[in-house]
């Protein structure tokens, strides 16, 4: 007999909660963070995420966690799907998105858009207040060789979210000596100069996950690299957002 999935049962495995987060998203966040994640990016800081916690839940036990949050999700907070890929696990979030609505919790979720756009996928996408879409590196070659994925799946992803008029932010992961120069930066805004977003915003590479590699035993692509520097990041962020403007006024 087939042994059912875990989205047909419309079970997810978790990796851990956090509460009054307030970065991923606007307002006061509930992160759910869950396991497993198609890519393996070098500079991942949560590799812990890669593989099933023993933490299994149905839609019905995360929906009772969030509630409890309720009160905090005034001036526009709500959950945020994070991961590992939070995509994977879409049915389980349509089932839970019901239960958000029927309550006035709204949600936004945290992708690396490296998933194949399926039904439950774009309902996933269509129910959310805001998708967040990382975009890793520029270059298709760059990004096989970096995150083992597929460019174009996360292109597809962004290109829904506009042509959907999805609310979308943009991210990126500057690596010092990998992607981190003006030129880089000029492709990056390049790349997504066909897509609608309110924001993009460069994060630093850093080191702080750096301990879960010799935890897990994992061979960190990256252990020699220095995190990013903090000015040099600001000016990165001040040259993209002069590049989107002209690209913008062009
Ligand atoms: S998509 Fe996120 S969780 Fe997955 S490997 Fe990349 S950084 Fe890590």
């Amino acid at each position: 007999m087939p042994v059912p999935s875990i989205n047909q049962c419309n079970m997810a495995n978790i990796h851990s909660f956090e509460s009054l987060a307030a970065v991923d998203g606007e307002g006061i966040r509930y992160d759910i963070f869950f396991t497993g994640c198609p890519l393996r990016c070098a500079y991942c800081h949560n590799p812990d995420t890669w593989h099933a916690s023993s933490i299994n839940m149905s839609a019905e036990e995360v929906m009772k966690k969030v509630i409890r949050y309720k009160p905090y999700f005034r001036n526009g907070g709500g959950v945020t799907f994070s991961g590992g890929e939070p995509l994977l696990n879409a049915d389980f979030i349509n089932e839970l998105s019901e239960m958000l609505n029927k309550n006035g919790i709204s949600y936004c979720i945290d992708t690396s858009g490296s998933v194949e756009l399926s039904s439950a996928v774009m309902t996933a996408i269509d129910n959310a207040d805001m998708v967040i879409l990382d975009i890793k590196f520029h270059t298709p070659e760059d990004y096989k060789k970096y995150t083992g994925g597929d460019f174009e799946k996360f292109m597809s992803v962004g290109r829904y979210c506009t042509d959907n008029g999805k609310r979308l932010w943009l991210r990126t992961v500057i690596i010092p000596g990998i992607n981190d120069t003006v030129e880089d930066i000029k492709c990056y805004a390049e790349l997504v100069k066909n897509f609608k977003f309110e924001k993009y915003e460069l994060l630093g590479f850093h080191t702080m996950g750096f301990f879960k590699y010799e935890n897990l035993g994992i061979e960190n692509p990256l252990k020699n690299s220095p995190a990013m520097n903090h000015e040099k990041l600001k000016d990165l962020q001040n040259a993209l957002n002069t590049f989107l403007q002209n690209n913008r006024t062009n």
